[in-house]
């Protein structure tokens, strides 16, 4: 495994996500590779600086 990429929370790394009717659909956070990216959504990027910064290090 690799340190330096991180596995997307919205859909845990499988680049699909499903709804509650079972439903799967391309993740739109990370869209579909399972690897969260930093400049993938303007709207997260203050979010996901805390998480790395906080959650990186446990
Ligand atoms: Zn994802």
């Amino acid at each position: 495994m690799t340190v330096r990429k991180i596995a997307c929370r919205a859909c845990h790394g499988t680049g699909m996500l499903s709804d509650d009717e079972g439903w799967q659909y391309t993740c739109s956070v990370c869209h579909g590779n399972g690897i969260e990216n930093r400049v993938a959504s303007n709207r997260n990027v203050r979010i996901m600086e805390v998480d790395e910064n906080n959650r990186l290090l446990d």
